[in-house]
């Protein structure tokens, strides 16, 4: 069998399918699978689905590839089968806006898809034996793992909370609010490539175990990673989010405004409208949530519009602001994020990724 050599992201990518996080896939899409994804948000069966999972070769490949039935991919270290492989290609620049809304190079999703190799190659992912490539993140827990686990804990009703930040109170008050509802929550921050300047994964965990430990109820909290990259699609990346987590056993996901957006590429509250069209096919309740902010007034996190009092008293603070002031070594306020956590992350030589 030909051997395809590919990134650790698109293992990451087959390990993920295997595992069931990206249910109903069983492999990289196909050609109509791909179309139907981005023109629909729905497989061509008509199932509710809205990231393409792709795999890329270059021209050389492609000819390297051209008789096979099935090919192994690996990344040197471990490997997957692909069976029942076809090879297509697609108008990139046509696509990229259907799934990005823009063709903006700038925008960090449209850039790394442009840069995919021209040809796309469709399988089904198969596991070659029982070393199946194991994630160095030891944080990770797969979805028959963690529906067990919410079985255990007599765990009906189960939020999600996606982030890629350190936790600070406003995101505290949403994970507790969804708490109201719900017998627990998974919290499971975006692990995997980053950009310069972001906190590394292994302080995101840290400073979340932290907050676990110190002010959640006790089992109320299960800690998980998701190991993919952000495409930053706004609300398409919601939709995915969301049926990820769906597999991942939860009943609830939190959603808030511009959840996996980028820059100003797309209106807040369509993170929010976009489920009107899947809510009944879609087994996953979200919660839509607003913007928290710290109220001076009533001297507590709410919702944004959540109390009555002049806006001057209310105070956000961005994942960006927060980052600015730990790279300054700037106080900041406990009104924002509990004193241990900041301890805990400004005593790290090396907090951000270069
Ligand atoms: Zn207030």
């Amino acid at each position: 069998m030909k051997k395809v050599i590919v990134s650790d992201e698109i293992m990451q990518e087959a390990q993920n399918i295997v595992d069931g996080v990206y249910a109903p896939l069983t492999g990289f899409v196909d050609e109509n699978d791909f179309k139907s994804i981005c023109d629909n948000m729905r497989l061509a069966n008509g199932q509710v689905w809205a990231m393409p999972i792709i795999l890329d070769i270059d021209d050389v490949t492609k000819v390297e590839i051209k008789d096979e039935k099935s090919i192994t991919i690996y990344n040197g270290e471990s490997e997957f089968v692909l069976e029942n492989i076809t090879v297509y290609e697609v108008d990139k620049k046509k696509y990229v806006k259907l799934i990005f809304g823009t063709d903006d190079l700038i925008h960090p999703g449209v850039e790394r898809f442009m840069e995919y190799g021209r040809y796309f190659v469709s399988g089904d992912v198969k596991v070659v034996d029982e070393k199946e490539f194991v994630t160095d993140n030891k944080n990770y827990t797969k979805p028959e793992d963690t529906k067990e686990i919410f079985r255990k804990n007599n765990w009906e009703c189960i939020s999600a909370f996606q982030t890629r930040n350190p936790p600070h109170r406003a995101h505290e008050f949403l994970q507790k609010q969804s708490l109201t509802c719900a017998d627990g929550i998974m919290i499971q921050p975006v692990i995997g490539p980053k950009k310069t300047g972001d906190i590394k994964d292994e302080y995101i965990m840290g400073s979340y175990e932290i907050l676990i430990d110190k002010y959640f109820p006790e089992n109320s909290v299960f800690l998980n990673t998701f190991y993919t990259y952000m495409r930053y699609a706004g609300p398409r990346e919601a939709v995915f989010h969301a049926q990820v987590r769906q597999n991942f056993g939860c009943t609830h996901m939190i959603i808030g405004r511009d959840h996996a957006g980028v820059g100003d590429y797309y209106e807040p509250q369509a993170a929010h409208d976009i489920f009107d069209e899947f809510e009944d096919d879609i087994n996953i309740d979200i919660l839509k949530y607003e913007n928290a902010i710290f109220c001076d007034n009533c001297e507590d996190n709410v919702f944004i519009n959540g109390c009555d009092c002049a806006k001057e008293c209310k105070i956000a603070l961005s994942g960006t602001k927060m980052r600015g002031l730990l790279e300054k070594k700037q106080e900041i306020p406990e009104k924002f994020m509990y004193p241990e956590i900041v301890a805990y992350l400004e005593s790290q030589d090396n907090l951000f990724c270069s």
